[in-house]
């Protein structure tokens, strides 16, 4: 076995008394780790997943949306015919099995707003609609009003029509953590690589304290970057702050999009979601690459505010402030993939705002290159960055 480093301390050494045999070993459970170890289990795999928990995680704090048409170009999800589908029976699979509340859906469809900014946006998008045939179904309303006419939703070149989804991350993930725990699969400790021992063969996996295993994924978001083992990291993490406000006199139906989001908070299961309205609203999301922590900034909440308050314009009422770090990768697709020195080591991260949809099927990919039977898409392979990067 080589060291990775040979400082180990007492305490270290007596820290995890007994001895812990698996085929997989999981470092990071927010929900790319989480989800990675219950598809393992699944499939009849051993799988332990040891994680340092923290109160600000991505999958805490983030808002969960999957949203086929993003971004300023009306972007649809990459590979999606493959990739949505995956995550949404996964998630229905966790809202079926998963002991959980007796209302709780996992991921809901919200029907869905997207507000065109000026009259060039909405001609952009006439083209983009005409070159890719999916789009062709989408429905494009001109008159707001008759969706809501109290307050009325400022919209002057009219909206475009489509659901998309929610994925409650907060709560699945705290329900995967304790049906892993139920399992013995889940252990909450700081991961420390210096401790990682690593055989030159494959074949003879790793250690590290108490534990061995065949192989070792790394899924520790955003703070993943600097790591002995992996060298840089491709990440280029990005700060968020999101808001949740409760509207003094109206309800909201539609997850409204204009640059700023506002999420209606659907919280029982019942019931048609399209006649569904409620008061309670996440508004989201900034982003800030410089100041990468978990603390929240008054400014930043005022203008999410002021921004919502220009597409929605009624009063509201800040019940809550949260922030948090996305584990963004540079070119803004995930990477997964082996180590290019030992075989046995894995990494699966740069989920960035996009985890919600691309975890499940990410993890299934992962499993299948671990086992030997599939190889990782071009676009979301680590080799994308090997070489490149130092
Ligand atoms: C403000 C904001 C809004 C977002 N909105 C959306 C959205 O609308 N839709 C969407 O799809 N995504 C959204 N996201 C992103 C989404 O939340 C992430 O893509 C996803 O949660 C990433 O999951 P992860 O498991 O890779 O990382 P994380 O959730 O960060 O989990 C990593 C885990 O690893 C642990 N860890 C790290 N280092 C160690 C160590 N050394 N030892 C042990 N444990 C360790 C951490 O404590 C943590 O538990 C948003 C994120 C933010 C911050």
């Amino acid at each position: 076995m080589e060291k990775m480093n040979k400082q180990k301390t007492r305490h270290e050494e007596n820290k995890l008394s007994k001895s812990h045999e698996t085929d997989v070993l999981i470092i990071g459970g927010g929900l790319a780790g989480c989800v990675l170890a219950y598809q393992l289990l699944e499939q009849g795999k051993r799988a332990i997943v040891l994680d340092e928990p923290h109160h600000s995680t991505a999958s805490r704090v983030g808002a969960g949306i999957i949203n086929p048409i993003s971004g300023k170009r009306y972007s649809s999800i990459w590979n999606a015919k493959e990739v949505l589908p995956s995550a949404l029976n996964f998630y229905q699979k966790c809202t079926d099995e998963l002991p959980h509340k007796p209302d709780r859906i996992y991921c809901r469809e919200v029907p869905t707003l997207r507000m065109f900014a000026t009259e060039e946006e909405r001609n952009f998008w006439e083209i983009k609609r005409a070159q890719e045939h999916h789009f062709a179904q989408l429905r494009e309303t001109r008159n707001i009003d008759e969706l809501y006419d109290k307050p009325s939703i400022h919209a002057p070149f009219g909206a475009l029509q489509f659901p998309s989804w929610r994925v409650e991350t907060e709560v699945l993930v705290a329900d995967l953590r304790n049906a892993l725990a139920r399992r013995d699969a889940l252990w909450e400790d700081f991961f420390d690589e210096t401790l990682l021992e690593l055989s030159n063969d494959a074949a003879g996996g790793l250690r590290y304290k108490n534990f061995s295993a065949k192989k070792i994924v790394v899924c520790h978001g955003w703070k993943a970057h600097k790591s002995s083992l992996w060298g840089t990291l491709p990440l280029s993490p990005a700060k968020g702050e999101l808001l949740t406000v409760r509207l003094k006199s109206a309800s909201l139906r539609h997850l409204l999009v204009k640059g700023t989001f506002l999420l209606p908070l659907f919280l029982s299961s019942s019931g048609d979601n399209a006649s569904q309205e409620t008061d309670l609203v996440r508004i989201g999301a900034s982003y800030e690459w410089e100041q990468l922590d978990d603390r929240i900034n008054a400014d930043v909440g005022v203008s999410l505010l002021e921004s919502a308050q220009a597409i929605f314009p009624t009063e509201m009422q800040i019940v809550e402030h949260r922030a948090g770090v996305r584990p963004a990768a540079k070119d803004s697709r995930p990477f997964l993939g082996v180590h290019p020195r030992y075989k046995q080591c894995f990494v699966m991260n740069g989920f960035g705002a996009k985890g919600a949809v691309l975890v499940p099927y990410c993890a299934e990919q992962l499993a299948l290159l671990m086992d030997g039977r599939g190889e990782i898409p071009r676009e979301i392979a680590l080799e994308r960055f090997l070489g490149k990067e130092p």
